[in-house]
């Protein structure tokens, strides 16, 4: 059984979702491709179109991340130009959205209207009002590794439905089986059926997962 690394950047890493850089080769295992709201102004329409191959290919399960970010210096609707147009894509290809979100929770909310696939959220560390809202509009989430320090975000996770639910250590460097212990005590399960718990959410990817 393995302890699945939901969103994370470490090439070569197996069980878990890579998030692929732009023009980058796919690794082996799974991954995800799409533009972080930072390259709104950046990306170019060649980039568009290696996208639009990229996410063909069987191993790239989700698009993403994607999404808002209100900390970056970035006008909302030339951010929400990108998003819109990678959510087209994911409904496309009928790949769920891995997403980035910063201070945007309603837009995020709103947009989710023109997705006819999952979104989940990655890397949630925010207050419960927005959790519960977002739990209300039926979003998965991924919590990292502030579930180990933030003590208010214990206290969600752990009446948080384990159905849709994912773990990740994102670009940080810690051993996620601690994270998967962390949130098994806190919803006091074991371990293994946690992860098999994962496994089960895991099936809005269409993925099947090499025991
Ligand atoms: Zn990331």
């Amino acid at each position: 059984m393995a302890y699945f690394d939901f969103h994370h950047h470490h090439f070569g890493k197996q069980a878990g979702i890579y998030n692929l850089g732009v023009g980058e080769s796919p690794p082996n295992g799974f991954f995800s491709a799409g533009f972080h709201p930072d390259l709104s102004l950046k990306f170019s329409e060649e980039q568009f179109v290696w996208l639009r191959e990229i996410s063909k290919h069987e191993n790239c399960v989700a698009i993403g991340e994607c999404g808002l970010d209100g900390l970056i210096n970035i006008d909302d609707a030339i951010q929400e130009a990108l998003f819109k147009r990678q959510i087209e894509l994911a409904n496309k290809r009928q790949k769920p959205l891995i997403i980035h979100c910063v201070r945007r929770f309603s837009q995020v909310i709103h947009f989710q209207k023109k997705a006819k696939v999952p979104m989940i959220i990655h890397g949630f560390n925010k207050r419960k009002n927005i959790a519960d809202d977002l739990q209300k509009h039926d979003f998965y989430l991924s919590f990292g590794k502030s579930v180990l320090q933030n003590v208010n975000l214990q206290e969600f996770v752990k009446h948080f439905p384990t159905d849709k639910l994912f773990l990740e250590t994102d670009d940080a460097e810690f051993d996620l089986q601690l994270l998967y212990q962390k949130v098994a005590e806190l919803k006091n399960l074991n371990v293994e059926n946690l992860i098999l718990q994962i496994e089960e959410n895991l099936k809005i990817f269409n993925i099947s997962l090499i025991k």
